[in-house]
């Protein structure tokens, strides 16, 4: 990305105007097709079943199979992608010090967010939930949380809400949901919160089979952007155009079947959404 955004720069500045002339719409990576030996560097969850999962050398689950769909459209093939772990708290940062290209890793499109960096999308539309363990029906919804102990994740939407609008509930935050999972088995916390997709990739898992239930409903409504670097318009609307012929082609289906489907999760109202316009 680095030796594009160069050529880019050179070529505005008029400084090469030979490769400029190579290029169909220098500006963005892979302006030019993606030739030999360019990478893009692409921020997942790692810890995330049927979103982002990292197995040895195997990236598994929706943000990915978007993330690869929307990477070649931009001139990338997998082999060329790079992928970064990106927990919760470090998303903004990891866009703003170019660690990372963009960002599929259910992350959620706020305005407080959008302050530090810009979004393509919509791609997927999930909302908050509640994991817990199979035999407690204490949990049953927002309103049966007074008194409990909560895990989420640092610089997460749901770990904002409960501390916003919970004061009786007694707030865990670890750096990655995987670490509540523990937590919750042995008793130490009462509820995992984060958005229902997750949670239901957990509960899917065959270690935990006959442990974990999810509780209530759905209670905000998270849209999942691609982040990345704020300002670059360009990019964004060529992302955006990729969601939309994912969407289109039947290629979102296919991957939300193979993916989330198989957690048995359903997508809820409002998906496939319809990417807004970037600003
Ligand atoms: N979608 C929410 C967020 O962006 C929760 C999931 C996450 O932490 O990645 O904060």
């Amino acid at each position: 990305m680095f030796t594009k955004k160069m050529i880019a720069i050179a070529a505005s500045a008029g400084l090469a105007l030979s490769m400029a002339a190579c290029s169909q719409d220098a500006g963005t990576p892979a302006a030019d097709g993606g030739g030999a030996g360019d990478k893009i560097t692409i921020g997942i969850k790692y810890d995330q079943p049927g979103l982002g999962l990292k197995e040895g050398d195997t990236y598994t689950g929706l943000d990915v199979e978007v993330a690869k769909y929307v990477a070649k459209e931009l001139g990338y093939e997998e082999g060329d992608i790079e992928w970064k772990e990106s927990p919760s708290a470090q998303r903004e940062t990891l866009i703003e010090t170019d660690q990372v290209d963009l960002i599929f890793a259910t992350y959620s499109i706020t305005d407080s967010r959008k302050e530090r960096v810009s979004f393509a999308g919509p791609y997927f539309i999930a909302g908050q939930g509640l994991l817990v363990r199979a035999d407690d029906n204490s949990i049953t919804g927002q309103d049966t949380l007074g008194g409990k102990k909560l895990c989420s994740v640092t610089g997460s939407t749901p770990a904002q809400k409960i501390a916003d609008q919970y004061p009786d509930v007694e707030l865990q935050e670890f750096g990655t949901y995987s670490e509540c999972l523990p937590a919750l088995l042995n008793g130490t916390i009462d509820a995992i919160t984060t958005d229902d997709t997750i949670l239901a990739g957990y509960a899917a898992q065959e270690q935990y089979a006959g442990k974990l239930k999810l509780a209530g409903e759905p209670f905000t409504t998270e849209n999942y952007g691609v982040g990345l670097k704020k300002g670059d318009t360009e990019l964004c609307e060529k992302v955006n155009a990729a969601i939309t012929k994912m969407v289109d082609e039947g290629a979102w289906q296919s991957a939300i079947d193979e993916t989330l489907g198989a957690a048995d999760y359903v997508a809820g109202p409002g998906n496939p959404p319809t990417p807004a316009a970037c600003s």
